[in-house]
């Protein structure tokens, strides 16, 4: 399952074999993936092979055509343009989708993490630019360039796994999390809390101190919360977490799913006292 989706709308400036891969912030807070494909597909001179934001990642520019977005290396890479969210959820969101298309790129060329580069490396290293992006995005979230790359290897190395709940599908599992539905979506009605593993699949929850017990087998576990995640994503939610799961991941693979699954049947005797 590719993140990236084809939306070619931008010819670049001529030929282009690369041998890295360029990432970009757009120093644009709010604006959409989708605003920027708009803006290149009218003839814009700094289009970038892909942008991407916090529920998409479209491929804008042939990957052999060159682009302008680094200065004097640009005939050096292939790039990406992430848009900066202005939430908490939507920068995660973000560097999920955005870590999973480099990734992509990566395996597709054959290269390892150590050929992507962040836009400030390329002004570093071959001038005519003086853009340092995206670290300042990045540290307004306190995010680092060193995790990022850390993710996109990890993708690379197949640890982080799994691109579908039908890939995951009776194997140990190796993530929970709750999902608030905030729509009517998939078959559940708004407000219902649903358990999601690999394991389980979708569980509705019967009562809000299902969520409590949960959360308190989580700590015994993990010392954490488990993460929560909110249905009102126009993207399939389902493959929303799964973007997001990775992230969030529990690494611990002690978690018991009778266990949980007996603790939510005794909590809901208790819903409503
Ligand atoms: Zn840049």
């Amino acid at each position: 399952m590719s993140v990236i989706t084809e939306r070619i709308v931008n010819q670049g400036h001529g030929p282009l074999t690369p041998q890295y891969l360029a990432v970009h912030s757009t120093a644009n807070p709010g604006a959409t993936a989708l605003n920027h494909v708009q803006l290149w597909s009218r003839g814009y001179d700094y289009a970038v092979h892909m942008v991407s934001d916090w529920t998409s990642c479209y491929h804008t520019v042939q990957w052999d055509r060159l682009c302008w977005q680094v200065g004097n290396g640009n005939s050096t890479c292939e790039g990406i343009e992430i848009c900066e969210a202005t939430t908490r959820a939507d920068f995660d969101r973000g560097i999920a989708i955005a870590a999973s298309a480099c990734a992509e790129r990566l395996r597709a060329h054959g290269w390892g993490v150590d050929r992507m580069h962040p836009h400030q490396w390329f002004s570093a290293t071959f001038g005519g630019s003086d853009h340092t992006d995206p670290y300042p995005y990045f540290a307004r979230w306190g995010y680092t360039w060193e995790a990022f790359a850390a993710r996109v290897q990890n993708e690379l190395d197949g640890t982080a796994a799994v691109q579908t709940s039908s890939d995951m599908e009776g194997k140990e599992p190796l993530m929970w999390c709750i999902i608030w539905i905030e729509d009517d979506h998939a078959g559940f009605a708004k407000g219902t809390g649903c358990l999601w593993s690999p394991g389980t699949g979708v569980l509705p929850l019967p009562a809000l101190d299902c969520v409590n017990a949960l959360n308190a087998i989580s700590q015994h576990y993990t010392g954490k919360d488990l993460p929560v995640f909110h249905s009102s994503s126009k993207a399939p939610w389902v493959v929303r977490f799964e973007q997001l799961s990775r992230e969030s991941t529990f690494a611990r693979r002690d978690h018991d799913t009778d266990a949980i699954l007996a603790a939510i049947a005794g909590n809901a005797g208790n819903a409503g006292k």
